[in-house]
């Protein structure tokens, strides 16, 4: 089969880690019999020195014509003086709304021989983690209404701002159909985060995600309110299967999820919409401090392109060979820069970490 991938490598590290990424991709095809086409095309500061803008349009006409996108990192000192509008940065929250990419799902999976770079006591980690986090990512809060109101000389409040948490059951339903779907193929357990003792935007939520967990009688269903499932994640996080839950609880939860296991280097995502298509990316940004140097593990892009074979291509053998390339990586003994190692590992940089895993599919 012939796949077309819009590749938007991005600035910093974000090209060198997608260089290596492309390499275990061609592997893949070599093995499997597929033709994965590459269109390279410009997102953030490399975008904004070649055309003058952080997202070209036809870059966003390529991503939507293609079958996914897999995109490094953007951002750096080069274009912090750029006005707000045009950052790099910026390119990102336009490209997942011009994609409509309502779903983000951040696995934290600990393998079992990075079990020390976590900072929790390894009992708690005894027999590996594998969580996923849904989070929404076009509604709630960061969507709202937002408002600063000036200080008024009737009161002593002074200024007085408000954001607004607002959710349809439209959102609610398809992004709970998201996370129960990948539940069915996972431990069929999913845990609905919100603040519903609270807020009324979450106790819609919390009904609205019971009546989709009807449609699905195999998978069990737990509530938490999002104070204790922060508290949850760090004392036993192997009670979790899929965590769903909205916008900002989401964005703390993932981070939080994403520090038990050690290391930002090793962290994919992706972003979904309807249908089959999204967009793969690692969590970390482009690393300014190690561009450059051949020191960026380029592990997270790797593991995001496993994410895109499974769930835009359909392809989960593909997907399940990088993963255990990944791991047998671990265990033959290599590490990358930022992965503590002991004496017995052999630290090895970006290219050397690309051309073994590849040789490993
Ligand atoms: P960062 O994730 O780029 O770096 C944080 C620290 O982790 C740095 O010390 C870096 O060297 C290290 N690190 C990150 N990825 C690594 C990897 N693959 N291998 C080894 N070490 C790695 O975050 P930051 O420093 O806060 O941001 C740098 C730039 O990236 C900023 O311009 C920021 O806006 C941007 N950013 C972009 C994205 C994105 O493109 N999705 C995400 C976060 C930050």
């Amino acid at each position: 089969m012939r796949y077309n991938i819009t590749v938007l490598a991005g600035d910093g590290i974000g090209p060198e880690v997608v260089a290596e990424t492309l390499k275990v991709l061609d592997k893949v095809g070599a093995k499997f019999g597929h033709e994965f086409n590459y269109d390279h095309c410009l997102i953030g500061g490399a975008a904004i020195d070649a055309t003058g803008e952080c997202l070209p349009k036809e870059t966003v006409d390529k991503a939507l014509a293609s079958d996914a996108v897999l995109l490094g990192a953007v951002g750096g000192p080069k274009w912090d003086s750029q006005p707000a509008n045009n950052r790099p940065e910026k390119a990102l929250l336009g490209i997942r709304k011009a994609l409509n990419l309502y779903a983000n799902l951040r696995p934290a999976v600990v393998f079992d021989e990075l079990k020390d770079a976590s900072p929790l006591k390894s009992e708690i980690l005894d027999g590996g983690l594998d969580i996923l986090i849904v989070r929404e990512l076009t509604g709630g809060i960061y969507f709202g209404e937002h408002a600063l109101k000036p200080a008024s000389p009737d009161n002593d409040l002074g200024e007085v701002a408000y954001d607004i948490e607002e959710y349809s059951q439209m959102e609610i339903r398809r992004i709970a159909r998201v996370a129960f779907d990948l539940a069915m193929k996972r431990g069929k357990k999913v845990t609905s985060v919100d603040k519903a003792n609270v807020l009324e935007s979450s106790r819609l939520w919390r009904r609205t995600v019971a009546e989709v967990a009807a449609e699905y009688p195999e998978v069990e269903l737990d509530n938490l309110y999002v104070d204790n499932a922060a508290m949850q994640l760090v004392r036993a996080p192997k009670q979790f299967d899929v965590i769903v839950t909205s916008n900002i609880f989401g964005d703390i939860l993932s981070d939080e999820a994403s520090q038990i296991t050690g290391s930002i280097g090793m962290l994919p995502s992706a972003s979904l919409t309807e249908g089959s298509f999204g967009m793969y990316e690692p969590v970390h940004g482009s690393a300014p401090d190690i561009a450059g140097t051949g020191k960026a593990n380029p592990i997270a892009t790797i593991l995001s392109a496993a994410m895109m074979l499974r769930y835009s291509l359909g392809l989960k053998e593909e997907a399940d060979a990088i993963e255990a390339a990944v791991d047998k990586f671990l265990k033959a003994g290599y590490r990358t820069f930022d992965l503590q190692a002991a004496p017995e590992h052999k630290v090895v940089g970006t290219e050397e970490t690309g051309d073994l895993i590849a040789e490993m599919i």
